[in-house]
């Protein structure tokens, strides 16, 4: 597939045209940012192992019946995906109290919720990616009633199997963040699924092996990206 113009550069990955309208390029990167972009720097081949861990993860929602942008892996760094409108809405859903929960409603952090708690943030940098309910999602049309129906039982799908999947490989899925993307009239799960965008603790330990260790320099962030890959790839 040859490589067109770049549409966009985010802070991870970059997007390129392909010579099919339909299919897109999503290039990933090694550059790191946390806190909304404040602490940047680079962890050598992350986006080597976030294209291969996503993938992995992709092709398994994919046979479970999740639709997803996902065609194929193009090269170490690169992967094929559909052309989608990405829905400015970021939707995490957390079975374990991490990150921003535990500092805006004072949970413990590995506190295990009685059932998982989905959030929607408003894709919006200038603001800080802000929490919003489907309320504000509607008034500020950036989703339709039945597009808000159709990503919530996704994403309570998607963590019922993701949970399942990463709990086989002795890894506990703690929280995570997702985006959809319309794809001809259809809903369908875009964007990456990465250590970069889950916190995965080790079954056990508790030990991190995500991005939580570049947010707070808890060292060997590589080698848990690593970590991550070997045990999906098995
Ligand atoms: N997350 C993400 N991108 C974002 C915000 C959050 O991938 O822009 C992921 C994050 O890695 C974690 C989950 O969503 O797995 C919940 O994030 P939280 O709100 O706790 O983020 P924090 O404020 O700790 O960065």
């Amino acid at each position: 597939m040859e490589k067109g113009n770049q549409i966009y550069e985010g802070k991870a990955k970059i997007l390129y045209e392909t010579e099919d309208p339909n299919l897109v390029i999503q290039y990933f990167k090694d550059d790191a940012t946390a806190f909304n972009a404040q602490k940047k720097g680079t962890v050598a081949d992350k986006g080597v192992m976030n294209n291969k861990i996503s993938a992995k993860v992709f092709e398994f929602l994919q046979a479970e019946g999740i639709p997803t942008h996902f065609v194929e892996m193009l090269n170490e760094r690169e992967m094929l995906v559909k052309r989608v409108e990405i829905l400015q809405v970021e939707v995490i859903i957390r079975n374990i109290a991490a990150g921003s929960i535990c500092r805006n409603l004072g949970v413990k952090e590995g506190l295990k919720f009685y059932e998982p708690v989905l959030e929607f943030c408003y894709k919006n940098d200038d603001f800080g990616d802000p929490l919003i309910n489907s309320a504000h999602i509607l008034a500020m049309e950036l989703g339709t009633r039945e597009e808000i129906a159709i990503i919530e039982n996704y994403t309570y799908k998607i963590n019922e199997l993701m949970s399942r999947f990463f709990a086989n490989l002795n890894l506990d899925l703690v929280d995570f963040k997702l985006e959809f993307g319309r794809c001809n009239g259809e809903i369908v799960l875009a964007d990456e699924i990465s250590p970069d965008t889950c916190r995965l603790w080790e079954t056990g330990t508790g030990r991190k092996l995500d991005k939580d260790r570049f947010r707070h320099d808890l060292g060997n962030i590589e080698e848990a990206y690593q970590e991550v890959l070997e045990r999906v790839s098995k």
